[in-house]
């Protein structure tokens, strides 16, 4: 049995509280889901999930779906073992799919400045998929530097650093079932 998460967690010196409860974002991802459902319905879509911090959103969201599609996955590395973005980008894992006519939806965890999801939809715009649209759990809309249209967000942040429900802190609690925010 799972044991009972607290509404607050200790690092070190350092206290995250509870932002988002794992009731709440379960009730949003199905929500999502459900309209993501409706919009790519006999499209058969490619899910392409951003690695790390997006697996747990994704696999949530696709087990919702009531359509076919098929899972690829990015990865990359922006924020290393820091709280705050490089501000470069490194792919370190490109997509197994062929994606010219296709339809992609993009899932990421969290957009904080956008560059991420700017630099990987450009990537994919040269090979001529047929649309590429943008699923985001967390948007931090006073970080965002990039013009971009996000169609699917589950939540808007304020701007701090969170973890939880994949989204980790030096690798670690990416587990948390509910997402938690650096305390102030
Ligand atoms: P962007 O390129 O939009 O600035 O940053 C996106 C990536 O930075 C996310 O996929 C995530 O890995 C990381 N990131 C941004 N904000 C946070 C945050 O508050 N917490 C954690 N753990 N990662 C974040």
């Amino acid at each position: 049995m799972r044991q009972t998460e607290t509404s607050i967690i200790k690092v070190g010196n350092e206290e995250f509280e509870i932002l988002l409860h794992e009731n709440e974002i379960q009730k949003r991802v199905k929500e999502l889901a459900q309209k993501i459902t409706e919009n790519y319905h006999g499209k058969l879509p490619i899910i392409i999930g951003i690695l790390n911090g997006s697996f747990i959103f994704m696999s949530d969201l696709v087990k919702n779906l009531s359509i076919q599609c098929e899972i690829d996955f990015f990865k990359l590395s922006s924020y290393g073992d820091e709280k705050i973005s490089s501000g470069k980008v490194t792919m370190l894992k490109e997509l197994n799919a062929d994606i010219n006519d296709r339809n992609i939806l993009l899932v990421e965890d969290i957009v904080d400045t956008g560059l991420s999801i700017s630099y990987i939809k450009n990537i994919l715009e040269s090979s001529n998929p047929a649309s590429v649209k943008i699923a985001t759990l967390l948007l931090k809309p006073e970080s965002l530097k990039h013009n971009l249209d996000i169609e699917y967000i589950g939540f808007e942040i304020p701007n701090r650093f969170v973890i939880g429900y994949g989204l980790d802190y030096a690798q670690k609690y990416r587990n948390l079932r509910s997402i938690y925010a650096l305390k102030q």
